[in-house]
């Protein structure tokens, strides 16, 4: 249930922003950035900050959005169709611009533009676009809604639904990781990493034209999800150290999604899946820091303190 307060937390400083509390809470924490669009959480910024920060991306996973005048809906990124699926997913471009706004793309009439359109997406897609009226500027402010409901009016009973049928819609076992009683911001860095949506540069790549899908640590390979946690040179070391040497062959072989849950059911042994999870958030954190710090250096025992902190959790169990 936890989650789903959160949520409401952050469904109300979006919609009501002028709320004392929302104020105050943004005017510490929120940088000037769009909660509907992104939401980041320093490591010194409070406990509530950081916990809304790392609901952050489902939260948005659960909102659509009701198309006023268009012109804060962002043409492909958002969910605005009816389908509930950004359009991104459909573009039949190598790269497109995601600046536009919905608004944007209409005819100087403030018609569908028909030519851009065609140009952009498949034909089966620009037929079910252009039966929705293009939006007007008498028919006031876009709007986000909430999914789980009919009226689009968040309430935590259905933020709760949506995430327990969210933790189900994916095979794969999750009560291992639902009944996992480490830390909380780990938890949700492996819900979020196997549900493939880390924030890696290939990922990135795919939205922005000027972002570079190579990995920025080995410059080799593109960096996917399983490069960073697994096949880059700095993970591959040491999860050669951590790794019985008999289960070796099987670990650098599985995709993704197999690697994650079969090591997050604690594939070797009872400690495994507390040791494969740190290790996995602080492959991330490191790759971040790498990244974003400029005077980050890379640890000498990277799986001394990997260890140390696994061990920690399964004692506190
Ligand atoms: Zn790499």
């Amino acid at each position: 249930m936890n989650e789903a307060f959160l949520m409401k937390i952050l469904w109300n400083m979006i919609n009501r922003p002028d709320d004392l509390w929302c104020k105050i809470l943004y005017n510490k924490y929120g940088r000037n950035t769009d909660l509907r669009v992104s939401i980041n959480a320093k490591s010194y910024d409070s406990p509530l900050w950081r916990a809304l920060a790392g609901i952050g991306d489902q939260f948005r996973s659960h909102t659509v959005w009701q198309m006023g005048n268009g012109q804060k809906v962002n043409f492909w990124l958002d969910k605005w169709m009816t389908d509930g699926h950004s359009l991104m997913n459909h573009s039949t471009q190598q790269m497109v611009d995601t600046t536009l706004t919905v608004k944007d793309t209409l005819t100087a009439t403030g018609e569908w533009d028909i030519n851009f359109l065609t140009a952009n997406l498949p034909l089966t897609i620009v037929n079910q676009l252009v039966a929705i009226p293009a939006p007007k500027d008498t028919d006031g402010p876009d709007a986000l809604g909430w999914s789980g409901t009919n009226t689009r009016q968040f309430t935590v009973q259905s933020a709760y639904n949506l995430q327990r049928g969210n933790y189900l819609s994916i095979d794969g076992n999750w009560k291992s990781l639902l009944s996992w009683k480490g830390p909380h911001r780990i938890q949700t860095f492996m819900w979020i990493a196997a549900h493939e949506r880390l924030l890696t540069n290939f990922r990135r790549s795919k939205w922005r034209s000027d972002i570079s899908p190579t990995c920025s640590v080995c410059g080799n390979e593109d960096e996917t999800i399983i490069h960073v946690l697994r096949d880059c040179i700095h993970a591959t070391q040491i999860w050669i150290r951590l790794v019985a040497s008999n289960h070796i062959t099987n670990f650098f072989s599985l995709t993704c999604r197999d690697w994650i849950f079969y090591n997050m059911e604690g594939a070797h042994n009872k400690e495994w899946q507390t040791i494969f999870m740190v290790a996995c958030w602080h492959l991330w954190t490191w790759r971040n820091k790498s990244i974003f710090e400029d005077d980050f250096r890379r640890l000498n025992n990277p799986t001394h303190v990997i260890l140390k902190m696994a061990m920690e959790i399964d004692r506190c169990e």
